[in-house]
């Protein structure tokens, strides 16, 4: 057994919607300066895991525990203060802000010491936006509105609003789908930059393979809301019961 607590751990997670088991039983963990890759079909789970996971949806048995702390019942802005973070499968930005905006209205600090009590000042938030704009390679779009970036740019910026509390975890719902292929090079290498020299932490659903082994130290796969199996990217690739639900008739 390993001493590190995880930092994410849900146990027997399931979720109904009426007689539809979009998630039965999964046990799932992501540990300190993992990323964890959630892949499977189209309508296997994955969302509504994350939307477990994440506490946007409420579950129907099971439990979830972020940092060792029983979070099953708390709001999605009470885990965020924590040091959870997500993203959306459609994205939410504000097309007529501009970026900067953007990143300006995006969650505040965590929560955790002294100085939480105080409201961050307007000059860190914008220092803070500045930076992680400057971190994304934004920084030419500063100005513009939302709603001119590609998907691409707009993933990038859904990433940035997910960085501004400062999170130890980041979930991505279709991190790469739909956007060109410079663009998903470059949200890789960002959070590949992320993971190696800040230590955090991702969970990532993709449907690109090689986005995810590429990234992943370990993944989960999803079918029928059920865990199909688990393993390194290359041990879930070769795994029968995977081709199967991916490939089979
Ligand atoms: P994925 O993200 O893997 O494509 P989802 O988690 O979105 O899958 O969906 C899993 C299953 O749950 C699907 O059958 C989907 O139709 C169903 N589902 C998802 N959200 C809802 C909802 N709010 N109400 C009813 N059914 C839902
Ligand atoms: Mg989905």
């Amino acid at each position: 057994m390993s001493a590190v607590t995880p930092l994410l751990e849900g146990r027997g997670v399931t979720k109904r919607f009426g007689g539809l088991e979009a998630v039965k039983a999964v046990d799932f963990k992501v540990m300190p300066n993992e990323i964890v890759g959630l892949i499977g079909p189209n309508g296997s789970g994955k969302t509504t895991l994350f939307d477990c996971l994440s506490r946007v949806q409420a579950i129907d048995e099971g439990s979830v525990h972020f940092q060792g702390i029983d979070i099953t019942r708390l709001k999605p802005h009470q885990v965020a203060h924590m040091g959870m973070s997500r993203t959306f499968q459609v994205i939410r930005v504000y097309r007529k802000l501009t970026l900067l905006e953007n990143m300006q209205v995006s969650r505040q600090w965590r929560g955790e010491n002294l100085w939480s009590q105080m409201r961050p000042s307007h000059k860190d938030v914008e220092e803070r936006s500045r930076d992680l704009i400057n971190f994304l390679r934004l920084e030419h779009l500063t100005n513009e509105p939302a709603g001119t970036l590609s998907g691409g740019q707009r993933r990038l910026l859904e990433l940035g609003m997910a960085l501004m509390p400062d999170p130890e975890l980041i979930l991505l719902d279709e991190a790469a789908s739909g956007i060109n292929p410079t663009l998903v090079e470059e949200i890789k290498d960002r959070i590949k930059t992320l993971n190696q020299e800040q230590g955090k932490a991702f969970l990532v659903v993709e449907h690109d393979m090689h986005f995810i082994s590429d990234l992943c130290n370990r993944v989960y796969v999803l079918n029928y809301g059920e865990k199909l199996a688990e393993g390194t990217p290359a041990e879930v690739m070769e795994n029968e019961a995977v081709i199967e639900a991916y490939f089979g008739s």
